[in-house]
């Protein structure tokens, strides 16, 4: 064994132990770049009030258009985002552009609808974030019943008193909050009924696979939140029997590809026009 064997040695050892640590790090420099280059997109997925069959609002779902590697999904980068803290500041700047956004949506002359935007759990642990919040609306004009926050499970179930100053803050500026991915994570009955939420949404999973115990669930989710005065929807339905269980069981709303798949705002006008004909 020469020396130059086991530096070479040496060096593939760290090179394999560093790889994923600087594929993170190379990703968390270019995260940083993206927000100051606007790199980031929002596509917005719309949403339809099963009974009218009329869109009454539009999730707000980040993309990273990387200037090599294309559309990124939120998927990939937003753990690490999150991980770093850096998606204190791109939440912020989802936040911002989404109410930017649907008030320009509103000058234009289209139906008013509802503007659903993603909170990481960082940030809506936030001390400031209804202040926040209520910057942002006096900044771009929106109107507060406009503007949808929604948060998962596990974010409402830490620090109870907290979470409930937060909720309610956010309710006082006319805010809705919904639960994203609801029976993915860990609910409480108890929070559920103390916390003012105004919708929950039908995590995909249990939309998805046509299963008895599936569908079973479902129903007990719409009458549970029918129950305790919410609002119901389901995400990512595909087909027309998803929709037409979900009509039958009386759900207040739909998202998914079998409607629209999430669009870059160009393509929105296309839908409001659509709602009309619907
Ligand atoms: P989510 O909030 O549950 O958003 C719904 C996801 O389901 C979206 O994936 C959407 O494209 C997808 N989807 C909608 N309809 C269907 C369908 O019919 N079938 C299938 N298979 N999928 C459907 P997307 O855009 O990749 O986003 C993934 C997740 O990333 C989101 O899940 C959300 O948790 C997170 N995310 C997206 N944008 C943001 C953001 O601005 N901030 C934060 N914190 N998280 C975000
Ligand atoms: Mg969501
Ligand atoms: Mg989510
Ligand atoms: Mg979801």
């Amino acid at each position: 064994v020469t020396k130059e064997d086991s530096r070479n040695d040496f060096k593939m050892f760290n090179a394999s132990i560093s790889e994923n640590f600087r594929t993170m790090l190379t990703m968390e420099t270019e995260l940083r770049r993206a927000l100051k280059e606007n790199q980031f997109e929002i596509h917005y997925q719309p949403q339809k009030n099963i009974d009218s069959n009329e869109v009454i609002g539009m999730e707000a779902l980040l993309r990273w258009n990387h200037p090599i590697k294309g559309y990124i999904p939120p998927g990939t980068f937003i753990p690490l985002a999150e991980k770093t803290g850096l998606i204190i500041d791109i939440g912020h700047w989802v936040l911002k552009h989404a109410c930017v956004q649907n008030k320009k949506w509103q000058m234009e002359g289209h139906p008013p609808i509802v503007v659903g935007v993603n909170l990481s759990a960082k940030q809506f642990h936030q001390k400031n974030l209804v202040e926040q919040v209520h910057t942002i609306l006096k900044e771009t004009g929106l109107d507060a019943e406009y503007l949808e926050l929604e948060i998962t499970e596990s974010m409402a179930m830490s620090n109870e008193e907290f979470i409930l100053k937060t909720l309610q803050g956010l309710r006082e500026l006319g805010v809705q909050v919904s639960i994203d991915d609801f029976g993915t994570g860990y609910s409480s009955m108890k929070y559920l009924s103390r916390f003012p939420v105004s919708k929950l949404k039908i995590d995909k999973v249990f939309i998805t696979e046509n299963k008895k115990q599936n569908q079973a669930i479902v129903k007990s989710i719409i009458h549970m939140s029918h129950s305790l005065n919410m609002k119901v929807i389901a995400e990512g339905v595909e087909t027309e029997e998803q929709l037409a269980f979900l009509k039958k069981e009386k759900c207040d709303e739909m998202q998914g590809f079998f409607y629209s798949k999430p669009l870059p705002p160009k393509q929105i006008p296309g839908i409001f026009s659509d709602r009309m004909v619907n």
